[in-house]
């Protein structure tokens, strides 16, 4: 099976969120399984850095005249993973002028969207349809698999160009849907009597994202709670009614982990490795993390952390409300993250006001994000909506037990410690349910009383880290969904 992957995002090459994160494990997670994927990526300068080999596949004019190359060439993998240095091959759209520019993949330096993102992202979409219909001579896919709303107009172009190769549209967030003026529209390529209710149009605007929900044959998210939620008015951005009359073709698969970069036993960014029956050594790590971020260093203090985005849906309000109270009751805070720049403001007042107790870095850093994982005790994550989440996933697997509400993938990955959870050994960590200070009080100082009982502790520790959250099960998922598409089942 030979799947055409789209994604803005790959990890290593770039990343902002979890979405790299799929996007850099799915194709290997399917090798084995028998489906061939190869990534389609825009050519920012990242990408083309990680290309390995490159070599022109050809060359062609978008719908508005913009010329472009599409490179082929191999993917570098992460360093360190059992296949670094065998990358997978991988196709790059170049062109200068819509991708190499300062700023980040979606926003100029001064954090604005780029002006002519409708038209990078629909460059990106239009080649993969040139590429299921034949571009490259030597390789043409089964299927296009396409990530979020940056990969939206892909079955969307593949509809009008009359493909038979069918399209699998993942959501990952909602809630970032690609929205642009109506005058965007036009020189797309794409029929002028699409932009209506039964189309692209939202609200009188271009969606990427409706493109994608309302032309792919296929859907999914990366929950099942997530595929449930976006189905009522609450979650689904004003797109629940589409996806509750596309329910029967809408699928949650749970996200994995991606071994070869998330494992504690041999994961390079740790001072000490440890494994789910040596995690006295995480000692060493928590108090390495402590003086590196000049907290005091106390193995007594449980310390809390967060490895997030700073934006709303995150819930991080809550985790300055209730920082005072966290800090008062003898627990320390350390917060790495960027985004918003007034949750930026009222994280560094607070480490300010607490120092040695509680510590910012406002931040971009990989590599520190292992070592808070591998260090801390408690993975906070007290989102409003949480399409999958990562991070919780991370903090199961190292030992730093999540601390989350119950929405979208949080409900699905963690099991909340009561006396019966933990008396059946399923107990995995705190969860709270309401978005309300209370709630979210009340949960850290059941973690604080969790963390008081050693044995018990460590018991939910082990739970976490021996859950089956890999890769493999999700990507037989996938392979399942694949083949159902192909046998003609759309
Ligand atoms: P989202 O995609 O909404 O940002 P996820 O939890 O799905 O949330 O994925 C976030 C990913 O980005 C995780 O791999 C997390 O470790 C990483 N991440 C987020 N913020 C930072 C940061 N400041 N530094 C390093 N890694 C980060």
């Amino acid at each position: 099976m030979q799947i055409l992957q789209v994604s803005a995002e790959y990890f290593p090459l770039l990343k902002t969120g979890g979405l790299a994160d799929v996007a850099g494990a799915l194709p290997q997670a399917l090798l084995p399984l028998g489906c061939e994927v190869r990534p389609l990526l825009p050519g920012f300068a990242a990408m083309l850095d990680g290309l390995d080999e490159p070599v022109e596949v050809g060359r062609c004019l978008t719908p508005w005249g913009q010329p472009l190359r599409l490179l082929r060439g191999r993917l570098r993998e992460p360093a360190g993973g059992p296949q670094a240095g065998a990358g997978i091959p991988a196709y790059v759209v170049d062109s200068a002028e819509l991708y190499l520019r300062p700023g980040g993949p979606y926003e100029t330096p001064d954090r604005q969207p780029h002006a002519d993102n409708h038209r990078r992202f629909a460059a990106l979409c239009w080649v993969a349809a040139r590429l299921a219909e034949g571009f490259d001579p030597s390789w043409r896919p089964d299927l296009v698999h396409g990530h979020d709303w940056h990969a939206g107009l892909v079955p969307a172009y593949l509809a009008a160009a009359g493909s038979r190769v069918p399209c699998l549209f993942t959501v990952h967030n909602l809630a970032y849907q690609g929205l642009f003026p109506h005058a965007d529209y036009a020189g797309l390529g794409l029929p002028a009597h699409w932009f209506q209710l039964e189309g692209l149009e939202f609200y009188g605007q271009l969606s990427f994202m409706k493109a994608g929900l309302y032309y792919a044959d296929r859907l999914s998210t990366v929950s099942p709670s997530y595929a449930r939620e976006i189905q009522s008015p609450e979650f689904g951005c004003g797109l629940d009614g589409l996806l509750r009359q596309r329910q029967a073709v809408l699928s949650g698969i749970l996200n994995g982990i991606d071994d070869r970069v998330w494992n504690p036993l041999h994961d390079p960014h740790l001072p000490v490795n440890y494994g789910s029956d040596s995690l006295e050594l995480r000692a060493g790590n928590k108090a390495a993390l402590q003086a590196e971020l000049g907290l005091e260093v106390r193995p007594e203090l449980a310390l809390f952390t967060v490895v997030s985005r700073l934006t709303e849906q995150k819930g991080l309000p809550l985790v300055l409300a209730g920082c005072d109270a966290l800090v008062r009751q003898g627990a320390q805070l350390l917060v790495l993250g960027s985004g918003d720049r007034a949750l930026e403001a009222a994280f560094a007042a607070k480490a300010a006001q607490h120092p040695g107790r509680v510590a910012v870095r406002l931040a971009y850093d990989e590599a520190l994000s292992h070592r808070i994982f591998g260090g801390g005790d408690v993975t906070l994550v007290p989102s409003r909506f949480e399409p999958c989440g990562l991070t919780q996933i991370y903090g199961l697997a190292y030992g730093c037990l999540p601390l989350v509400r119950r929405v979208g993938g949080l409900a699905d990955t963690v099991t909340d410690a009561d006396l019966i959870t933990l008396d059946e050994g399923r107990a995995s960590g705190v969860v709270f349910d309401r978005m309300e200070q209370g709630d979210f009080d009340q949960a850290v100082r059941r973690m604080l009383a969790l963390y008081r009982r050693p044995a018990d502790w460590r018991q939910v520790q082990q739970t976490g880290m021996r859950q089956p959250l890999h890769w493999g099960d999700a990507a037989a998922r996938y392979q399942a969904l694949y083949r159902a598409m192909l046998v003609g089942d759309r």
